[in-house]
């Protein structure tokens, strides 16, 4: 087995738990270097004690993090919505109702069209840094649909996630569809899924449809995610906190209750500031959650009409300046939680063992991630110890 050590590393983010006395959240190591042996970090440490190595890199005093694990997109889809981001900014809110633009273009696509549309978005995200992804259907919304936007979806991650309830399609009534969902839609889409989500919102699916679609994607083998507390005030981060999900997501609009229950809970509040920030809306208040002890997550959510970046340092850099994280928490919530998020302890962390999934910066501390909004600071990228992005 081939092994490479890139030394010369002047800031090294861990997030390794076992160098938090030291090194803090991050994990940080100075002067660092990292030995990467087939697709997994081999040794982490101080450069001058480095083992030797078949190939050498020298970050030249540059940072390197881990990759980001981005637990929340729906990249699966045809067409966008240009348009319609354009009449937001010039007056209209935004309501669930978009979703079906999109699912009329996607349906019309082919499998294809479908795969080399995600290949692409994929491969901007690698671009940007972001080595592990969650990917969701929901734009399709017919058995057939659903079905096959998983399977493409799993020939470029195995956190795919069945969202049949996105939106009720025209056409149906909710109850009618909330019965193919957890019907037959559910029995051809979980073979390509991992995860199961519900847009659990005002215009979307409601509480106890939620609860009865999470319940059917449960006795199928998926596990349940959620949407929620977006737009409005409700209970579905209390739903979410109650099943014991591992991830509840959006987390915008929440009463004290929604608090305290994420905090006892455990349940990962991962919140999606690209959106906010596309839609002209209020950001969730990361400050209070973290400072009652909820553990947070960072994710894009890149789909076409909410949200459609790919950038998980846009992320850092709005939860840093918008919502009050310091840099170490924004970083720590776009990589090792991120990977908490999905349940892998493999990713987000760099430490012997886990998947050698490295960042190497264009700058000297990673703190320019939010301190340079806007900067493709991302020189290098190594993806199960391969070099995928280098510039
Ligand atoms: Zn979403």
């Amino acid at each position: 087995m081939s092994s490479t050590v890139i030394t010369g590393i002047g800031e090294l983010v861990t997030n390794d738990p076992a160098r938090a006395e030291q090194g803090g959240l991050l994990g940080l190591v100075r002067d660092a270097a990292v030995v990467v042996e087939g697709r997994r970090v081999a040794w982490v440490g101080p450069a001058a004690d480095a083992p030797a190595a078949d190939v050498q890199v020298d970050a030249g005093g540059r940072a390197v993090i881990p990759g980001f694990v981005d637990s929340h997109s729906h990249l699966v889809f045809a067409g966008d919505r240009a348009a319609e981001f354009e009449a937001r900014m010039t007056g209209e809110p935004y309501t669930a109702g978009g979703i079906r633009t999109t699912v009329a273009r996607t349906r019309a696509a082919t499998d294809e069209q479908l795969t080399s549309h995600v290949a692409r978005l994929v491969a901007e995200m690698r671009a940007q840094g972001t080595t592990s992804l969650e990917i969701k259907s929901g734009y399709g919304l017919t058995v057939h649909d659903e079905a096959r936007s998983l399977a493409v979806a799993r020939q470029f991650t195995d956190e795919t996630t069945f969202l049949g309830a996105h939106v009720v399609p025209a056409g149906t009534t909710p109850e009618d569809y909330v019965d193919l969902v957890t019907g037959p839609m559910l029995a051809a889409a979980a073979p390509h899924a991992r995860w199961i989500d519900v847009f659990c919102e005002e215009g979307a699916f409601g509480v106890d449809q939620a609860r009865a679609i999470l319940a059917a994607g449960s006795a199928s083998g998926l596990r349940g995610r959620l949407h929620a507390n977006q737009l409005t005030y409700g209970g579905g981060v209390r739903l979410a906190c109650e099943l014991g999900l591992v991830a509840v997501d959006h987390c915008t609009f929440l009463a004290d209750d929604d608090v305290s229950a994420l905090a006892a809970s455990g349940t990962i509040a991962t919140l999606l500031p690209g959106v906010e920030f596309s839609t002209r809306q209020p950001y969730p208040d990361a400050r209070r959650l973290v400072d009652a002890g909820v553990r947070v997550a960072l994710a894009s959510d890149c789909n076409p009409g909410s949200c459609f970046t790919s950038s998980m340092a846009l992320c850092i850099a709005l939860a840093v300046r918008e919502m009050r994280m310091s840099p170490a928490e924004a970083l720590h919530a776009a990589t090792a939680m991120g990977a908490a998020a999905l349940d892998r302890d493999d990713v987000g962390v760099l430490a012997p063992g886990k998947a050698a999934d490295l960042v190497l910066l264009d700058a000297p501390s990673y703190l320019h991630l939010a301190y340079r909004p806007g900067v493709p600071l991302v020189a290098g990228v190594w993806q199960a110890g391969r070099p995928v992005v280098s510039r």
